[in-house]
């Protein structure tokens, strides 16, 4: 079937978020509230920085403030692998911080077994499967880049198992893979937005005042409170938490080091049983490709596949728009590059297409600071990866504001900053040129061009 014909009847919206089982949206905020603690943001690094504030001093009063519905952005829309890794894959970790990868993969993985812990004790039920994430190689040069660490991950005792072409095909049959690498442990796949629902639940149920559709949209210092702004109202904390990801931001710092960058998603129909068996997949771990621009795909519970990735699109001026959610061409490359990964699943269709915005920083994982004295903290810059480390980051930011050295605040992770992007116009001009550059390294057998060389070598870079 022709690709296009294939996306025909596709809902215009993300399929996580179109159910039934959305919550009605709780009130807005009216008139004057104080608070030992205001959250600002209803994605996870929000939700999981207000529960585990109350879980930290059930005594607290926390409110959380969501500008629309809780869930509604990232958080609710991306790929629901919920990874361990908290510097947006080993890669990135070893070339940054050598000297702590141990401990930030143990740390890592201590966060994702904490999540699961978590849900089994709140009960939330977002199709949590730890299957892991099989990273398969669909060019030869990608083959070397699959397995460069492996030494390094049989010291740090990863749970990885290499696959040659026939292992990788006989778990999940595609034409195009050459060889794997299945990280078992370090990766499990969710419904992104069941989860954010379910924290939201947990929250309400240890307490938290959670306020939807309350944009703060100011913020004011008297030296002892921070008053945040709502249309309607006013929150006033000792404390503030800000997960606002990519959204203008309430602390004008943070607009140097994050920069907009929309990824796109396609979700087929539910696969019959025999297109299953066509392709194997038993059992079920999330697949990445190895190429700079990859595809991210995976299982729902009901046996869809979630096919994303590959297109990372920064629109010049750096804005976050509505319109932007949707483009046509990148939902056309995507599904041609499904049906040539997949021949065996000809005539399946897509029901939903869409695409969200990333907190895209220049080291590719989020980071963290404070200001006001200590009494606000942020953590942002997920690149991409925030499902399972925006909890990592709510633990960063209670801990800043305790103001208590904890194993994570003395983390060289935690404590420097990504190198600042430049202002527009040339941000625009120099982003747009490397993902030019990172298009041609994919269609010359992975070279790098000089000017790839020269932002590697000062540790910057663009990714989604
Ligand atoms: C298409 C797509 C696929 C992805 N796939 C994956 C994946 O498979 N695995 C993975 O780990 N990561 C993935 N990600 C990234 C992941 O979704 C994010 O890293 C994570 O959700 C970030 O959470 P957050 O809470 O920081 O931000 P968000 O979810 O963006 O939440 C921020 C919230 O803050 C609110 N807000 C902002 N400003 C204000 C204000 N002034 N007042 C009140 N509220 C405000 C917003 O309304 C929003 O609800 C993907 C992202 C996208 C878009």
């Amino acid at each position: 079937m022709d690709p296009l014909k294939a996306l025909a009847d596709a809902e215009r919206k993300p399929y996580w978020l179109d159910t039934p089982a959305r919550p009605e949206p709780l009130p807005r905020l009216f008139g004057h509230t104080n608070a030992d603690l205001v959250v600002v943001g209803g994605g996870f690094s929000g939700l999981w920085t207000a529960l585990m504030a109350k879980e930290r001093d059930p005594g607290q009063d926390v409110v959380l403030l969501e500008g629309r519905r809780i869930g509604w952005a990232a958080s609710g829309r991306n790929g629901g692998f919920c990874m361990a890794t908290l510097t947006h894959g080993l890669p990135n970790g070893l070339e940054r911080w050598p000297d702590e990868i141990a401990r930030l993969e143990h740390l890592g993985v201590e966060n994702l077994d904490e999540i699961e812990e978590t849900l089994t004790r709140y009960g939330i039920d977002c199709a949590f499967e730890r299957t892991g994430e099989l990273n398969v190689a669909t060019e030869p040069w990608q083959l070397e880049g699959l397995n460069e660490h492996l030494d390094i991950i049989g010291e740090l005792g990863l749970d990885y198992v290499p696959m040659d072409r026939d292992q990788v095909r006989a778990e999940l049959d595609s034409p195009t893979y050459l060889g794997g690498l299945w990280d078992r442990k370090g990766c499990a796949m969710l419904d992104p937005a069941r989860l954010a629902w379910g924290l939201r639940e947990a929250c309400l149920r240890l307490g938290v005042r959670v306020y939807e559709r309350s944009p703060v949209r100011s913020l004011h210092d008297d030296g002892v409170t921070l008053s945040l702004r709502t249309p309607h109202g006013v929150a006033a904390g000792r404390r503030v938490a800000l997960g606002t990801g990519v959204f203008p931001p309430l602390l004008r710092r943070l607009r140097h080091f994050v920069v907009p960058v929309y990824d796109y998603a396609l979700m087929t129909e539910p696969l019959t049983a025999s297109q299953l068996g066509a392709i194997g997949w038993g059992n079920r771990q999330g697949v990445g490709d190895s190429g700079n621009r990859f595809h991210y795909y995976r299982l729902t519970a009901d046996n869809r596949i979630l096919w994303g990735g590959y297109d990372a699109v920064y629109y010049n001026g750096g804005l976050v728009k509505p319109e932007y959610d949707q483009r046509d061409e990148t939902f056309a490359t995507l599904a041609r590059h499904f049906f040539t990964t997949f021949p065996q699943l000809d005539g399946v269709r897509f029901t939903h297409r869409w695409g969200g915005v990333i907190d895209t920083c220049s080291r590719f994982s989020a980071f963290y600071g404070q200001a006001h004295g200590g009494r606000l903290a942020y953590a942002a810059g997920y690149t991409g990866m925030g499902v399972g480390a925006t909890r990592f980051g709510a633990n960063v930011m209670l801990d800043l504001l305790s103001g208590e050295r904890t194993p994570r605040t003395e983390l060289r992770m935690v404590k420097e900053k990504p190198v600042p992007f430049p202002p527009e116009p040339v941000r625009s001009g120099v982003i747009q040129f490397t993902r030019w550059s990172i298009a041609q390294a994919d269609r010359h057998e992975g070279r790098r061009n000089l000017w790839l060389r020269a932002l590697d070598r000062m540790g910057l870079g663009f990714d989604s």
